[in-house]
């Protein structure tokens, strides 16, 4: 029967110590069409392996130096793709089978080889495992789609949640200090109704990819909070810090330089930010830090937007762009 286009782009690696039996099995595999590369022992199995990401290795189980249950235990530490060992060997004992099993094996045959079942084994093997390769990845892609928002390609509210919660706690711990920034574009209702929903949508793109521009460390999340709301997790970041970075954002927004015929404090999109530095404390809930960014936030408006203000206790500041 011939080979389908997936198999025969496949490549498996075989290994075993006799060159007569790498032969035929070369030639049978070839004729199913797929690619072949060999080693003669464990340790070149190894290094073969590491180098071509073979799709399916056949091993033999008896070989001097290291035998196939070692080197399958071997790749197993670097066998992250989770690429199928099928173990090749004279031994039938319930014991060989076990190890074979034990230390990995996906499957196995006995010499001498049986080749319609080889010829199946391997097929579906390395179907199997393509399988799972293409979940894992539609998983990861999942995963990614879940936490970010799609306007913006942000995180989104849920993932701030979970990241807000769990730096909290971790910097609690640490005793370390957080700073929550949060951001409102101003007058943005009146934009929309200016220039339409889809420029609105346009101009929350542009913004949030400023934001994201800004900010550099790899612990730092940008998120899109609500509607025209972006906040930004600054960990182990003082005041000093999300100060410099507040400022920035108001700066990056501005000079976006997006015109808002309708504003009452620019002819451009400006925005207000609001944010607030703490050391988390055991007896202090993560959203009273919420509320007192958002206080702030509402400072940032009441005062003229296009600003920061940072929540303090006595005396609170203002500061303009
Ligand atoms: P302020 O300066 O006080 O923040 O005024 P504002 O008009 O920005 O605030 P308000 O909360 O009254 O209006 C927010 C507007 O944001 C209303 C809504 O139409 C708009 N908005 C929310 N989400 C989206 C979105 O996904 N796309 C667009 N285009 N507009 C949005
Ligand atoms: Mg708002
Ligand atoms: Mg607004």
């Amino acid at each position: 029967m011939k080979a389908t286009a997936q198999e025969s782009q496949s490549l498996v690696l075989i290994v075993d110590d006799e060159p007569f039996i790498r032969l035929v099995l070369r030639h049978f595999l070839e004729r199913e069409g797929y690619q072949i590369a060999e080693a003669e022992n464990g340790i070149e199995a190894l290094t073969v392996f590491k180098q071509l990401h073979p799709d399916i290795v056949l091993l033999d189980a008896m070989m001097p130096n290291m035998d196939g249950f070692e080197c399958c235990t071997q790749l197993e530490l670097v066998n992250y793709k989770r690429i199928p060992v099928l173990m090749i060997t004279g031994l039938e004992d319930q014991e060989s089978v076990d190890r074979a099993f034990a230390v990995g094996a996906m499957d196995y045959v006995t010499k001498p080889i049986h080749w319609p079942v080889l010829r199946q084994r391997v097929k579906r093997l390395i179907q199997q495992s393509q399988l799972q390769q293409d979940l894992e990845a539609m998983n990861l892609e999942l995963q990614r789609l879940v936490t970010i928002d799609g306007l913006t390609q942000v995180a989104n509210r849920r993932r701030f949640e979970e990241y807000f919660s769990q730096e909290w706690q971790r910097l609690k711990r640490e005793q370390r200090p957080l700073s929550l920034i949060l951001c409102d574009v101003d007058f943005f209702k009146l934009y929309n109704d200016t220039y339409g929903h889809r420029v609105g949508d346009r101009c929350l793109q542009k913004i949030a990819q400023a934001i994201k521009d800004i900010i550099k460390r790899p612990g730092d999340l940008v998120a899109r909070y609500g509607g025209e709301e972006f906040t930004v997790i600054l960990p182990n970041t003082d005041t000093m810090g999300a100060t410099y970075v507040a400022d920035k954002i108001c700066h990056a927004v501005r000079a976006l330089a997006i015109p808002h015929q309708k504003s009452q404090v620019s002819s451009y999109v400006t925005i207000s930010v609001g944010f607030t530095t703490e050391i988390p404390q055991p007896d202090y809930d993560l959203e009273e830090m919420i509320a007192a960014a958002d206080r702030a936030l509402y400072e940032a408006k009441a005062a003229g937007r296009d600003r920061f203000v940072q929540n303090m206790l006595l005396p609170k500041s203002t500061n303009s762009c």
